[in-house]
């Protein structure tokens, strides 16, 4: 490879499996050129879809060509040909032709050499791509401070780099008509604009997945905040809850009652995607009212299996996050994140769940072992029982790099990339999206050491502004203001 190509190469988030330069010349994209789409789908199906897209990325009209075929490539995955004199797509699927867009998009270069562009040119590269893991989520937090046109933003940059699910946990933002109590009432948003941004991520590719914590964290509020999204607002709904108001009161049959109906309801909104994220972390001060204390673990099984066979019987699974099924006294999870106590009982209930819940295992840190990389025992440990894991890195780089090479080596589920409330600021997202994009779609992937790839980050930032039809200077870019740009707490 002439050493100049990795400028071509680079550009492109998450980087494909395998990329060639082919030539130094450019194919030029203009109304008119030549694109050929050979896949399963039948003409009817894609020519409005790529049709929009080109207007949307390049303003442009091809001149489409659809063959049958691209049964050998594998799902999402994609092979694209640019020549001087076409630009050849192959995919077995929607979402590989779709992939293979977004590359293309961040491969061209604006017209050279003149003041205003008139077109775009693509550089000649052979690219035959496809995902690593089968599930790349990012699990995105919707607070009160966070915008509409923010969380749309953070949906479209997943999709643009071709993660597959969104997890979107609503803190106290998605306003429901079975409880519209439970909301923040002066920020809340209505099922309209939810629905909406579930449509906007189909149609780029990526599936939403609703959250709602049945357990932990029931403040919908981060417990450095103080704050309680219901007791604050309705301090008369307190028998819901533990004395302490942070966990749900699992033995109260209004509290079950009370949360069956804002997950179905959520579930709907969501046109009922395949997986619902229950939550479960952090569960502090749990069984401690008079009501919980006795046989808690029973309770705490029997809450769960009841909302197992909810979402079973709407063909959906549960994912919930692991920590409070490991004990943090045992000495196999040393310097690892779990969050049970022995005292509790909880360490046996991993045996009574199902094998079909999704188990998150958030590792936050990066535990060398003697220069080696972390051994990440929770996760072998939930696999070796028989669930899917998801590995779930947040800002620790190398730790994202490192899950991401496990989760292609041991074969786990996947992977959801946490970002919670470090969404905003370039050099934050260069890990929360440009690396955790690439661990999931391409773990071996080596970064070159000359290419600053937050400046990418920043272009393909502009481009969803442009999407989006963003016109105020907040709106632009990865902050809101230059200065003092994350006014969240740490
Ligand atoms: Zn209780």
């Amino acid at each position: 490879m002439n050493s100049k190509d990795k400028f071509v190469t680079s550009r492109v988030i998450p980087a494909p499996s395998r990329i060639e330069c082919t030539s130094g010349g450019m194919f030029k994209l203009a109304d008119g050129c030549p694109i050929t789409v050979i896949s399963p789908l039948a003409e009817t199906t894609l020519s409005a879809i790529l049709q929009d897209t080109c207007n949307a990325y390049w303003k442009v009209k091809p001149s489409f060509s659809f063959q049958s075929g691209g049964d050998g490539v594998v799902e999402d995955g994609y092979w694209l040909k640019v020549t001087a004199e076409n630009c050849e797509i192959v995919a077995s699927d929607l979402n590989g032709i779709r992939n293979a867009f977004k590359t293309m998009r961040q491969l061209a270069e604006s017209e050279r050499g003149v003041l205003k562009s008139t077109c775009w040119l693509l550089p000649h590269v052979a690219v035959e791509d496809e995902p690593a893991l089968a599930f790349r989520g990012i699990h995105l937090c919707w607070f009160p401070e966070t915008t509409i046109w923010e969380i749309e933003k953070n949906i479209r940059m997943a999709a643009y780099y071709k993660f597959n699910y969104a997890v979107i946990e609503s803190w106290g933002m998605i306003r429901l008509d079975s409880h519209p109590e439970y909301c923040w009432d002066e920020f809340a948003v209505d099922k309209a604009e939810v629905s909406r941004l579930v449509k906007l991520a189909a149609s780029l590719g990526l599936t939403l997945i609703p959250q709602l914590n049945l357990f932990g964290h029931a403040t919908s509020s981060r417990c450095g905040a103080g704050k309680h999204m219901l007791l604050n607002q309705h301090p008369e709904y307190a028998p819901l809850f533990e004395p302490d108001g942070w966990t749900w009161c699992i033995a109260n049959p209004c509290a079950r009652k009370y949360l069956s109906e804002l997950a179905t309801e959520l579930h709907d909104l969501f046109d009922r995607p395949a997986y619902f994220h229950i939550g479960c972390d952090e569960a502090y001060n749990a069984g401690s009212c008079s009501l919980c204390r006795e046989n808690y673990p029973e309770k705490l099984k029997s809450h769960l299996l009841y909302f197992h066979s909810l979402f079973a019987e709407r063909g959906a699974r549960v994912m919930m996050w692991h920590d409070m099924l490991l004990n943090r006294d045992d000495p196999r999870w040393n310097g690892y994140i779990v969050c049970g106590h022995s005292e509790n009982g909880l360490g046996e209930l991993y045996k009574e769940l199902p094998k079909d819940v999704v188990i998150c295992d958030w590792q936050y840190g990066y535990q060398e072992k003697d220069g080696k990389e972390p051994d990440w025992p929770t996760s072998h440990f939930f696999q070796q029982e028989g669930f899917d894991v998801l590995v779930c890195p947040w800002l620790e780089r190398r730790g994202v790099n490192s899950l991401g090479r496990l989760a292609k080596q041991a074969k786990f589920f996947g992977m959801l990339e946490t970002t919670w409330h470090w969404y905003r600021a370039s050099h934050r997202m260069e890990t929360l999206f440009v690396f955790s994009a690439n661990a999931a779609w391409h773990p071996d992937w080596v970064p070159e050491n000359d290419v600053v790839y937050r400046e990418y980050l920043n272009r393909h930032l502009r481009e969803i502004d442009l999407d989006m039809g963003s016109k105020k200077y907040i709106q632009f870019g990865s902050v809101q203001y230059q200065i003092n740009p994350t006014p969240y707490q740490d």
